[in-house]
């Protein structure tokens, strides 16, 4: 299947599915097969669903008349598509990696942007090698800018991610220690970030950049098509401001507040505000926008129960955010209980991370520490070290958290936002 002869019929679709539950009318359905079912076997039913094609792999269920196509590879098949659509796209593309605060950033800067423009973005984490493309083919003609997000554990994943979204703006968040084990080191995951750079630099297109970011600075030091904050020498300069648990800025004479928790995500909205004043938005519709948008995705979240006030962060987590989480939370005023849980992906640093991590929440002097997983558990001797959620369930049952603020930050694989219910 050539995908020239393909397009039409692709434009016609209404959206791209890669689930048959979700096909309707008018989608796109991509059957990927997994290790013990094939995903052909699908087709005919998609297609009753309303599907206005299909993509398989096993020519025994092909069927070019009802729109159901065999390729050699649904996954090179897609990539290609996205490929061939992106070229036939002729709006910004921003283009967002890092080790931490992507998915926020993506959604502050496309939340200011669609103040002016009609944006499209990522949905939730689709940052892979399936999820950009499938975010591309849902950029359509009516779009005006696009944001995608696209996240890697290893070498040359962005650089690929970058073939195939073309960014025309790039920004990397930060370089942090997350993904270890894939990248061989911090080292590695400065490299393997800077992929973005490097296609952006060889591209002549934007880099936006954080000038109090070290490594940003450094990495961008002599290239010119820069869009910059950060400094009083840089494009855009702001200065950060509170307001109880909630972090924002200060531009000219306009104060921003943001319904976010953590100094780490002023970074974050100063990103989306220089992008903003960049598309040329005034402060107000920028401050407008920032300040109704409430995060509801577990990451910097802040949630009342009871008298208690619970800071959720249970997104995701590894050293870094980790770090600069459980400085945010020393701040708090009352009693406070940190609820912790396994940094995953560290590879042979992992034990070293835990360790590190437990003696800096020990050193901030928080009336309750507890930690969930076998990682941390290796490095607490205390009896507030827990295997796994349910362990921890029943000791909340039998002794609940007494703390007025309670931080709640763990890997996606601990899943910690199961025990919200029990505090
Ligand atoms: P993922 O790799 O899961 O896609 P992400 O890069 O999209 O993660 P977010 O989901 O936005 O990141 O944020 C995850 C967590 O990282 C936040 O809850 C917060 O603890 C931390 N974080 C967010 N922004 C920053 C930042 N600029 N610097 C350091 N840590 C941050
Ligand atoms: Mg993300």
């Amino acid at each position: 299947m050539n995908i020239e002869e393909f397009y039409p019929l692709f434009l016609q679709c209404t959206d791209v599915v890669i689930d048959s539950r979700k096909v309707k009318d008018g989608s796109l359905f991509f059957a990927f097969s997994g290790a013990s079912y094939n995903a052909a076997e699908s087709a005919d039913e998609a297609i009753g669903k309303g599907a206005l094609a299909v993509i398989i792999e096993d020519g025994r269920y092909a069927n070019p008349e009802k729109n159901i196509f065999c390729v050699s590879s649904t996954l090179e098949f897609l990539q290609e598509l996205a490929v061939f659509h992106r070229d036939q796209l002729d709006i910004p593309f921003i283009g967002l990696t890092g080790s931490n605060g992507k998915t926020t950033t993506k959604e502050l800067i496309s939340i200011v942007l669609s103040a002016k423009f009609n944006v499209q973005y990522t949905s939730g984490n689709l940052n892979n090698h399936i999820g950009v493309p499938m975010t591309i083919l849902s950029v359509r003609k009516n779009h005006e800018i696009a944001v995608v997000e696209m996240g890697a554990n290893h070498q040359k994943e962005i650089e690929f991610l970058c073939r195939i979204s073309k960014p025309n703006i790039g920004y990397i968040t930060n370089f942090g220690k997350a993904h270890l084990e894939g990248f061989g080191g911090y080292e590695g995951v400065i490299k393997g970030k800077s992929e973005l750079y490097d296609y952006l630099k060889s591209n002549r297109q934007k880099i936006l950049v954080n000038q109090n970011d070290k490594v940003q600075e450094e990495k961008t030091e002599n290239y010119p098509e820069k869009i910059t904050f950060g400094t009083p020498q840089s494009d855009y300069y702001f200065k950060p401001v509170h307001k109880e648990h909630f972090v924002g800025l200060h531009y000219q004479r306009t104060d921003i507040f943001s319904n976010l928790t953590g100094n780490y995500n002023y970074d974050n909205i100063s990103a989306a505000v220089t992008l903003g004043l960049h598309f040329g938005l005034n402060i107000s519709e920028i401050k407008k926008a920032i300040e109704n948008y409430f995060p509801s995705n577990m990451r910097s979240q802040i949630q009342k129960k009871g008298n208690k006030t619970l800071v959720l962060d249970t997104y995701n987590a590894n050293p870094s955010s980790m770090q600069v989480s459980l400085e945010n939370f020393k701040i708090f005023e009352g009693t406070k209980t940190i609820i912790i849980g396994d940094m995953l992906e560290l590879g042979e640093e992992s034990l070293k991370e835990h360790q590190n991590i437990l003696d800096f929440a020990e050193s901030c002097g928080f009336d309750e520490i507890i930690t969930v997983g076998s990682n941390f558990k290796l490095v607490n001797q205390s009896e507030n070290a827990f295997e796994n959620t349910l362990e921890l369930i029943e000791r909340l049952n039998a002794d609940p958290v007494e703390s007025e603020n309670v931080l709640l930050k763990a890997s996606r694989g601990i899943a910690l936002e199961k025990i919200i219910d029990y505090i």
